[in-house]
């Protein structure tokens, strides 16, 4: 959403609130597309002492899957964001600045960056999810495979064809 700043510009103690959806079923995160359903913006924009400080909360839900089992995961994500917006940017190693062209802001461009920030690159669909079995590929949460003993033995094979090198 375009926000017109030309209202609180000069007004010290001014504020723009803003609310609204934006669609990012095709905005890309980790090769998936995990924004199925729309993304949430609310805060506001507000004049104080000449300084334009934009606070807003970011809500999606992010539909991927577990990263170990790879179960569907859906989780709820609430992002702050915080910023200043400023024509007039003279040090840009600061990243809490944003950059204003002209008398109006897109919040898509300041709101969707903070929020792909804060999402993790990993979800668990619970935390101690055991995932699946590297050989047989079974869903471990549902009970054991029988592979594990096999694995075992396998290595108790090797260290005894050392053991038998040796002697
Ligand atoms: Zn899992
Ligand atoms: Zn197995």
């Amino acid at each position: 959403m375009k926000l017109d700043l030309k209202r609180i510009a000069v007004t010290d103690g001014e504020a723009l609130p803003f609310s609204y959806d934006t669609d990012l079923s095709k905005e890309e995160w980790n090769g998936e597309y995990p924004f199925r359903t729309p993304v949430h913006v609310e805060g506001e924009v507000r004049n104080h002492l000449g300084v334009l400080r934009l606070n807003a909360t970011v809500r999606a839900q992010v539909e991927t899957r577990c990263a170990r089992c790879l179960a569907p995961v859906k989780v709820d994500l609430e992002t702050p964001c915080s910023m200043i917006l400023s024509a007039d940017v003279q040090n840009d190693e600061r990243d809490d600045i944003y950059q204003l062209e002209g008398d109006s802001v897109e919040l898509d461009d300041i709101a969707v960056p903070a929020m792909l920030l804060e999402i993790p690159m990993t979800y668990l669909c619970r935390p101690d999810c055991k995932g699946l079995c590297p050989t047989c590929g079974s869903n471990l949460n549902e009970g054991p495979c029988g592979c594990s003993g096999r694995q075992i033995d396998s290595r108790l094979a090797v260290l005894q064809k050392l053991l038998d090198h040796d002697g």
